[in-house]
């Protein structure tokens, strides 16, 4: 437990990761370490991913061993499939994420029209579709395409992540957010809301617990941006805090969504915590019911957060919004993304935040990096979870002041989406830098294919075969 800072920067995270630990619990942190060291071969991409079912082959990086699939497929080819397989997973879940956008012909936003337009001449055609995702699927069934048009496809996949965005542009209001332990403070009764809930079911909630008191019934989320009314639901914690915050004892039941942790519905089984899953249609009358009953059998707890741990934030939707904040300023560094474990949790985007405003830089975030810098009142912008970078740079290139945005930078990536996000922004012509390794350090010809097609495109992705530390991001984003 010396090691406690490796885990997270918030002292009373740590606090609660030393109870957790005296209790016995085996939370996320105790299952990242049993898992180490992860698979090196899939690390680096050499792990074949076409799933055929004479494997799994796998390549030996150092040429000791086997250099061919039973195939014969090489470590080149197996890298780039590798490298499609995760965009057109990502392209999935983005298209799953916007179901109406995958019927149309993408549309590009005239500020960006150009861009794509240039970027999709470099990744062969001139529009891409959802058709590439069967292209994709295809050229995954069996080995046969060259690593170069393996990765000139992911580049595609990757524009087609941010085409499918582009056809959803939200225009809502602006909605303040607040994170922090503090939301925890005092006597109430506490739901925990994680995972994709429905908009409707926060709503319904939030109407049958207005005015109940004594106590009062609060609903938090778990680290998840939930649209509630006119703001979004208060945020507890970051989503890799979840797991510490359920071992404190402090919630009284769990309203679990889609996208919950097996380990999060886990913990909850072993602290005999009420987990009500959205996909029952519990009634709201029948969650309150429930969170009370769990409320009276509660046993005493020792965390006792402080109410003046409450970060605030206004988080902007709207391109109005966006533009309004970015303007004026001459230097702008897009940085955000998910909690990773393979850095103490908040360093990273907190280190960066202030680096970059050191170096007269204005600094928007997104995702759970954006709660760290709230959590540590660092004045940042506050970009909507899942666009906002988009659109943030959408407004950057209507007003022909994109050479102001030095670069955006991936904190870390919670899924192939954001990934496959990443590397579309790239394919537009920006710089982007992702902290998460990537698993491609297993052929340099397909870092290289990639790099230059990015490049003849104006982009840049920066990635490493390691957590990147702050001082490699900061000198990808000031001085490259
Ligand atoms: S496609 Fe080739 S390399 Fe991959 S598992 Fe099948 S035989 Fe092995």
């Amino acid at each position: 437990m010396e090691t406690i800072h490796f885990k997270t920067v918030d002292p009373v995270s740590q606090e609660l990761l030393r109870y957790a630990s005296r209790k016995g619990m085996c939370l996320n942190w105790e299952r990242y370490e049993k898992q180490q060291p992860q698979d090196g071969f899939l690390r680096l991409g050499l792990s074949c991913p076409y799933g055929c079912m004479q494997g799994p082959c796998r390549i030996d990086p150092f040429g000791r061993g086997a250099q061919n699939g039973i195939c014969g497929l090489d470590r080149d080819g197996m890298v780039a499939a590798l490298l499609l397989r995760l965009a057109l997973k990502g392209a999935l879940e983005t298209a799953a994420e916007y179901p109406g956008a995958c019927d149309a012909k993408i549309v590009w936003s005239a500020p960006l029209a150009s861009r794509a337009a240039a970027a999709l001449q470099q990744a062969g055609g001139d529009s891409v579709s959802h058709a590439d995702i069967l292209e994709s699927a295809l050229l995954l069934s069996r080995p046969s395409a060259t690593p170069e048009a393996l990765v000139r496809q992911a580049i595609r996949l990757g524009l087609l992540n941010i085409g499918l965005r582009e056809q959803r542009r939200a225009d809502a209001a602006a909605r303040d957010v607040c994170v922090g332990y503090g939301l925890l403070a005092g006597e109430a009764i506490r739901i925990g809301v994680t995972g994709r809930i429905p908009r409707a079911i926060i709503e319904t909630l939030l109407k049958e617990t207005a005015g109940l008191n004594h106590p009062e019934v609060r609903l938090v989320s778990l680290g998840d941006w939930i649209p509630a009314g006119e703001e979004f639901l208060p945020i507890a914690c970051t989503t890799g805090e979840a797991e510490t915050v359920l071992s404190s004892g402090i919630l009284n039941l769990i309203l679990a969504g889609d996208g919950t942790d097996p380990g999060i519905l886990a913990l909850c089984g072993k602290l005999n915590l009420t987990v009500v899953s959205h996909a029952k249609n519990a009634e709201a009358a029948e969650i309150v019911k429930r969170a009370r009953g769990a409320y009276d059998r509660r046993v005493e707890n020792t965390f006792t957060p402080d109410t003046a741990m409450i970060g605030k934030g206004r988080v902007s939707l709207a391109a109005t919004e966006v533009e309004a904040f970015l303007k004026g300023r001459s230097r702008i560094a897009l940085l955000g993304g998910a909690d990773t474990l393979f850095q103490s949790l908040g360093h990273l985007p907190v280190e960066l935040a202030k680096a970059l405003r050191g170096e007269d830089h204005d600094v928007a975030s997104w995702g759970d990096a954006a709660l760290w810098m709230m959590k540590q009142d660092l004045s940042v912008g506050i970009l909507d979870a899942e666009d906002g970078p988009l659109t943030a740079v959408r407004v950057l290139a209507e007003t022909g002041r994109l050479p102001a945005l030095k670069g955006i930078c991936f904190t870390g990536l919670r899924n192939a989406r954001e990934f496959t996000f990443a590397l579309g922004l790239a394919a537009l012509g920006l710089k982007v830098l992702v902290a998460t390794p990537l698993p491609l350090w297993g052929s340099e010809k397909v870092r290289t294919k990639l790099r230059e097609n990015l490049t003849a495109a104006g982009g840049v992705l920066t990635h490493f075969d390691h957590p990147a530390q702050a001082d490699e991001i900061l000198d990808g984003l000031l001085r490259s």
